[in-house]
């Protein structure tokens, strides 16, 4: 009779976990953006060792979430590096654009970042190339990702596509890259500069083709490239002009993310839209801007992945853009380690007992939807 009610308790939280977690629905809801080819592909590099892998993070994330007290088990399946702090743009809510970071900037070298990956890749499915800055200001950017495509990890960058010339283009093809972001946050040279600063919008589009020419050129199934649309109140209108724009040039998706705030209180910008699916604000009775998102006291990116600045720092999410909460540096201590380290344990229990009370979980994305159709 006792085991049969643990039994059910335990249904009833997974079933609470599935049904009613939005990281699951956010999650879900990515993996139905993805097409046949791209998802054939990223199933090519699950090996044993890393489906065990997985395994193991996903059953103590949700024994985690059963007993709310966090077990670790398993490495991280997917990591983000920052190939460099330096950015061409000088976009308004990022601190790489602003130049406003309290860290010290810079470039990853090229061995260690090697060492990072012989040391990750037996475990590791997913690695992005992004965090702040302009991947393609690395001049070993590519070279970086033809390594870790070596090694079997499904490789994405994000990009704002003004370096991407035809040399480049072809480049970036030959490297083995499986997914390419470009951003593309208005299609107006007039509505682009508003949000991306500095930048144009003729030398993204001129790049996206130039991609699209070189994977059909070298037949290549690879880069899945996307279209990622930064929704903001100056470009809202142009959602249906994007659209169409992508199918022309021949991207395979296009993406429209939701903007992360800093003071969406007072939104000094005017950059939260009035489309209200494209927001993740919302005026409460009062007529205040409130968050959308509940902040429950959970976090799946704690479980399955982390950030490595370039000097080989490991922070928790992309959410710490200035580095406020190093878990550990990669130059003196394995990932392995740190993952399992009392910080890290101390970071996971903090934000059990209360995400709202770590600055950069009570304005994060974590929960909630981020990507609009
Ligand atoms: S900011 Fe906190 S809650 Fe949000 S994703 Fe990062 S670690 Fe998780």
């Amino acid at each position: 009779m006792g085991m049969g009610i643990i039994f059910v308790c335990f249904l009833q939280e997974i079933m609470q976990i599935y049904i009613t977690n939005k990281t699951f629905v956010y999650f879900y809801s990515l993996m139905l953006k993805l097409n046949t080819n791209d998802i054939v592909n990223f199933l090519s590099k699950l090996t044993l060792n890393r489906v065990l892998n997985a395994s193991k993070m996903f059953s103590s994330f949700f024994l985690s979430r059963i007993f709310k007290r966090p077990i670790v088990w398993g490495f991280p399946v997917s990591l983000s590096v920052e190939p460099t702090t330096a950015c061409n743009l000088s976009c308004p809510e990022c601190p790489s654009g602003l130049k406003s970071f309290t860290r010290p900037t810079g470039t990853i070298k090229l061995d260690f970042f090697k060492e990072t990956i012989d040391a990750v890749h037996k475990e590791l499915i997913y690695l992005s190339f992004y965090f702040q800055g302009e991947p393609f200001l690395h001049k070993g950017f590519l070279d970086m990702v033809s390594y870790a495509s070596s090694k079997g990890i499904y490789t994405a960058t994000s990009t704002n596509a003004h370096f991407l010339t035809d040399e480049v283009a072809k480049k970036t093809i030959l490297s083995g890259i499986d997914r390419l972001i470009i951003s593309i946050d208005g299609v107006t040279q007039e509505i682009y500069e508003q949000y991306r600063v500095g930048g144009q919008v003729s030398k993204v589009l001129d790049g996206a083709k130039r991609i699209i020419k070189w994977k059909k050129e070298l037949k290549s199934k690879t880069p899945f490239v996307v279209f990622q649309f930064l929704v903001v109140r100056p470009n809202e209108h142009q959602i249906n002009e994007v659209k169409q724009l992508a199918k022309e040039i021949g991207v395979d998706d296009i993406w429209f993310k939701t903007a992360q705030i800093y003071d969406f209180e007072n939104d000094p910008n005017k950059l939260i839209p009035t489309n209200d699916a494209y927001s993740r604000y919302k005026k409460n009775d009062e007529d205040v801007t409130v968050q959308k998102n509940q902040l429950q006291n959970h976090c799946w990116k704690m479980w399955h992945s982390n950030v490595i600045t370039w000097d080989g720092k490991v922070v928790p999410c992309c959410f710490d853009k200035d580095a406020q909460h190093v878990l550990g540096n990669l130059q003196q201590t394995s990932m392995k380690e740190i993952w399992g380290n009392e910080k890290y344990g101390n970071f996971r229990k903090e934000l059990m007992q209360s995400r709202k009370n770590i600055d950069i979980c009570s304005n994060c994305s974590e929960g909630l939807k981020v990507w609009s159709s």
